[in-house]
């Protein structure tokens, strides 16, 4: 069992301020695999206080660009050794499998760092625009202390998405994890350690909703970067819209898939796979309603068929495991109730409905709906399972009509052979980021963010880098000429 007994304030481990404790239980095993101290608001007083502090006196937001990408450069270097840890960690405590959550988590420690730096590098911290009313300098300032609280379905691919931009822009940051999925971020203090980032300039306190809740209304907080299901962004965002405290929101989504009738199914067809049902289709960007042609709707169901019979459900710990537990039993629950309204109101079990047959852990089995209508909750809610439900569409008229027919805005996808109609597909759909077939979501440093209900503001990308500085204009006179090096050598 692993035993965390501390908080990572101030640059060190720190005993918390009460010795309440939770247990992190496996979803393979059902049985104790951590436990991990209960912060209370005092522990959240104490992380916010020393991010505060690293903003108004410390080094860091004082620091060039530079200077700041070559720490980040060193904290980059100290997090590889620990990357394997990482990544068994996340497995055992959410149950994602090995086969998605080894690739994630190489990406988000290592390479999600050196994209920020060349993203932050491109900023220029002063640019002086010339227009018709004379010529203004623009400035950048970090926007202080930042707060961020991550979901357990990616949990350090999401608090690396909030860790790096923050960092790279001078803003230390208080994050909170889920108490689903707490164990995983202590590799992230071990590294601030070794790297020698300056103290507070990362602080992690794992904790539970209400803590959370006390996180975003903290007075020393200038920033809220949220990501997790819509009912609680909304929340999130009315107590920062009652402060008028700037807010990011990432939350949940019911994304769109399209086949087209040109779409290579035979050979192509583990890219749909993929977008549907990656992490147990516990992702918020997956395509989990499919809307295929009418005529090609009973070879989606064989293709699903055929490739879910092909893939392994079971431990996943083991490397060719595609699909392993739920992380609880109320989780388990919950997917099994949409998956019972989805018989009720009339769909098609294709594939799959029930249960594998194992000892331990709280398993289904990959389910694949058809005769879906737009209307269904299957069609609706956000399940974060692995169901997908089949929509049928006639034109590209309906399928547009129905895609963009949800209250949601994240992800979606078009799968074609024909590249560039894809892409102008794609800009059809009211949504935040969409692949054509096998693109990574806003991979290539893309903006990522939901429109309607899946939230507000951007991250990834220079979008996501911007929403962590405040701006300033300095207006001349019209005509007035004006020596930028000049005024950079007296700075
Ligand atoms: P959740 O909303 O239950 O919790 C997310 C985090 O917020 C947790 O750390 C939780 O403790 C905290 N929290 C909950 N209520 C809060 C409140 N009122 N104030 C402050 N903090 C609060 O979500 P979850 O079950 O952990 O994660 C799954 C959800 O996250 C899904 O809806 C998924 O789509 C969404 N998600 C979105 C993105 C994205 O980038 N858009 C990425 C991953 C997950």
């Amino acid at each position: 069992m692993i035993v965390h007994d501390s908080f990572f304030i101030g640059g060190r481990w720190v005993a918390p301020e009460s010795d309440g404790s939770f247990d992190v239980i496996s979803p393979i095993t059902e049985e104790i695999y951590g436990r991990i101290p209960v912060a209370v608001p005092a522990d959240i007083d104490r992380a916010v206080a020393a991010a505060r502090h690293a903003f108004e006196e410390g080094e860091w937001p004082r620091m060039s660009i530079d200077q700041r990408c070559e720490a980040m450069t060193r904290f980059a270097k100290c997090l590889e050794p620990l990357v394997g840890e990482a990544i068994d960690l996340q497995i055992n405590e959410m149950g994602g499998v090995r086969k998605f959550i080894g690739p994630a988590t190489q990406t988000c420690l290592g390479q999600r760092i050196y994209d920020g730096i060349d993203v932050v590098r491109q900023l220029p911290l002063r640019e002086v625009r010339d227009g018709a009313f004379g010529k203004v300098i623009v400035t950048r300032d970090p926007v202080g202390v930042v707060a961020a609280i991550v979901p357990w379905n990616v949990p350090l691919s999401g608090l690396m998405l909030k860790l790096v931009p923050a960092l790279l822009t001078g803003c230390p940051i208080v994050i909170k994890p889920s108490p689903d999925s707490p164990l995983s971020s202590h590799v992230i203090g071990d590294a601030a350690i070794a790297a020698g980032l300056p103290a507070g300039v990362i602080n992690i306190v794992p904790g539970d909703r209400d803590v959370g809740q006390y996180l975003v209304a903290h007075p020393g907080v200038d920033k809220v970067s949220f990501t997790g299901s819509s009912a609680a962004g909304r929340h999130v965002g009315a107590t920062c819209g009652g402060m008028l405290r700037p807010c990011t929101l990432e939350l949940g989504g019911k994304s769109a898939g399209i086949i087209l009738d040109d779409f290579d199914l035979d050979g192509q067809f583990d890219v749909v796979m993929n977008k549907t049902m990656l992490n147990n289709g516990q992702l918020c960007v997956a395509n989990t309603r499919i809307l295929v042609p009418a005529h090609r709707e009973q070879q989606v169901i064989d293709r699903f068929a055929a490739a879910i019979a092909a893939r392994k459900i079971g431990d996943p710990r083991d490397p060719d495991t595609d699909w392993g537990p739920l992380p609880g039993e109320r989780h388990r629950d919950r997917v099994e109730g949409f998956i019972r309204s989805g018989i009720e109101e009339g769909a098609t079990l294709a594939v799959g409905g029930g249960r594998p047959v194992m000892t331990k852990g709280w398993y289904v089995n990959p389910t694949i709906f058809s005769g879906v209508t737009n209307d269904m909750r299957i069609a609706r809610e956000e399940i974060f399972g692995p169901v997908i439900s089949l929509i049928r569409y006639d034109t590209i008229e309906d399928a547009v009509r129905i895609a963009n027919d949800s209250d949601y805005g994240l992800g979606g996808g078009i799968f074609t052979s024909d590249i560039e109609r894809g892409a102008m597909l794609a800009e059809r759909i009211d949504t935040g980021s969409l692949v054509v077939n096998d693109g990574i979501f806003a991979g290539g440093g893309g903006p990522f963010g939901g429109r309607k209900q899946s939230g507000l503001g951007l991250e990834n990308g220079p979008e996501g880098m911007a929403s962590h500085y405040k701006f300033r204009s300095v207006s001349l006179a019209p005509g007035q000429a004006f020596d930028l090096a000049r005024a950079e050598a007296l700075a």
